[in-house]
């Protein structure tokens, strides 16, 4: 029981309106989010979760960029219409009727005619370093550090040039996710908004360590962890390493979740659980945040995620392939039970119908990364199948993701003062998915970083050397 502790520190009719509000019931403990009510509102923070105050001023790049002639859908739940977006910098300053005038003396005009304007898509469950494997071994997971670097950098470009411009990374290799969410952010390396949760913690011999032999390079993605102490030093050392999220997978006893929990929560971070049957309740009595993949629970399960208002990000289609290319075998130590490609689908109705919200995570690891963009397209039309709209699985890609990410007061629409993380197709996607395929313009934090289809990469400003010691200037 937290409550003593909130009473303290909040009036209690502003606890009693917030626990109205956010749907949290007495007995729920802090969440991740509840550190924001120490925050001036005011106070500029890090574009993360981590929510660092930084220096007041201007940020991203110099500059307007207005797109015009395009029909704009933002995400919102408004119906896609004709419009004229401003961007000064990396914000989104104007959203205009296309007849509007007042643009910014020295914009970059970009004519959009036939195309649709989109928040930028988000996938929630990526692993950037995952090796593509083979035959023999699927997952060949094993890599030093440069190559982990290098696949990472390679598929930034994957995802950029597929109109994902925030990916949430839930297990890779050592340091390396994190070095990428500053490169990119520097704007060094073309590429999405990297939210990196940085190693898989899990219980001794639990998913992502079976099997895995002493001295073994994937000890670097996953930390064994044992005994509530422990779970709450890993999440510390996450933390410590710069982590937007705290990732776990059974196996794991009810005490060692709540600790881990508590200790995320404390620091201001969100739990993304990988689990199934018992062990989703017990992350449930925990006060997990989310809950990956569409393995079994049940609905008792589901009513209590709804209630607590508690996320899923099922995942579907990599448990597709799993049975494309797998043949639904796992031969893994803590994935024993039965599923089958409609009961995944049908997961994703079942945690629609109780009111879950669900965002979009593909999970493309290994030799599935050839399959970028259309595993992402199939992901949404798994949610069409499953009841959604294609408006409504398309705002779940972007709107519900980012609040899934806790980043939606910066991200997943497109509104006056949020981040300009802007997609461009040709066509109208919001009618038909494919139309995704279509990329034409991605800009990430008001930077063109794909046009006419391909990453652009600005030549460097290469500066005159200076003449020789003693040379006349
Ligand atoms: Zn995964």
């Amino acid at each position: 029981m937290r409550v003593p502790v909130l009473e303290r520190l909040v009036a209690p009719s502003i606890a009693m309106a917030l626990f109205c509000c956010t749907g949290l019931s007495l007995w729920a403990q802090d969440r991740a989010a509840d550190r924001r009510r120490y925050l001036d509102p005011n106070t500029p923070v890090s574009d993360d979760p981590q929510r660092i105050p930084v220096r007041p001023g201007p940020t991203g790049p110099e500059g307007a960029i207005v797109l015009t002639g395009g029909r704009v859908f933002d995400g919102t739940g408004t119906a896609a219409r004709p419009a004229t977006i401003v961007i000064e910098r990396n914000r989104i300053a104007a959203i205009q009727p296309p007849a509007a005038g007042g643009r910014p003396a020295g914009a970059r005009i970009i004519d959009v005619t036939g195309m649709t304007i989109l928040p930028g898509l988000i996938d929630l469950h990526a692993h950037l370093t995952y090796g593509f494997g083979t035959a023999e071994e699927p997952w060949n997971l094993a890599a030093d550090h440069v190559e982990a670097t290098l696949r990472g950098v390679e598929r930034l470009r994957y995802f950029i040039e597929s109109g994902i411009t925030s990916v949430r990374d839930v297990g890779s290799h050592g340091s390396v996710p994190f070095r990428l969410k500053h490169w990119v952010r520097q704007r060094r390396l073309p590429g999405p908004r990297v939210f990196p949760a940085g190693q898989l913690l899990t219980g001794t011999g639990g998913h992502g360590a079976e099997g895995l032999r002493p001295g073994s390079s994937l000890w670097t993605y996953v930390r064994e962890v044992s005994g509530p102490v422990d779970w709450r030093n890993a999440v510390r050392e996450q933390f410590k390493a710069g982590a937007d999220v705290i990732k776990i997978a059974s196996h794991f006893s009810p005490e060692e979740v709540k600790a881990a929990v508590e200790e995320a929560h404390a620091l201001g971070l969100r739990v993304a659980c990988d689990c199934e049957t018992f062990y989703v309740d017990w992350a449930i009595d925990a006060g997990v945040d989310i809950i990956e993949h569409p393995l079994p629970r049940t609905d008792d399960a589901i009513r209590r995620m709804a209630e607590r208002g508690m996320s899923a990000v099922p995942t579907v289609t990599a448990y597709d392939f799993v049975f494309d290319e797998r043949g639904g075998y796992f031969g893994s130590t803590s994935r024993r039970f039965g599923f089958s490609p409609a009961r995944n689908v049908e997961m994703i109705r079942r945690l629609k119908q109780a009111g879950v919200k669900t965002g979009v995570g593909v999970d493309v690891v290994g030799i599935n990364y050839r399959y970028q963009l259309p595993a992402y397209i199939r992901e949404l039309k798994h949610f069409v199948e499953a009841g959604y709209t294609v408006a409504e699985a398309l705002m779940a890609g972007t709107k519900t993701s980012a609040e899934i990410l806790d980043m939606d007061d910066k991200l997943g629409t497109l509104e006056v003062g949020k981040l300009a993380d802007v997609l461009v197709v040709r066509g109208q996607p919001d009618r038909n998915l494919d139309d995704l395929t279509h990329v034409n313009l991605v800009i990430r934090d008001g930077e063109v970083v794909v046009e006419n289809g391909r990453v652009v990469i600005p030549r460097h400003p290469a500066l005159p050397i200076p003449p020789p010691v003693g040379m006349p200037r």
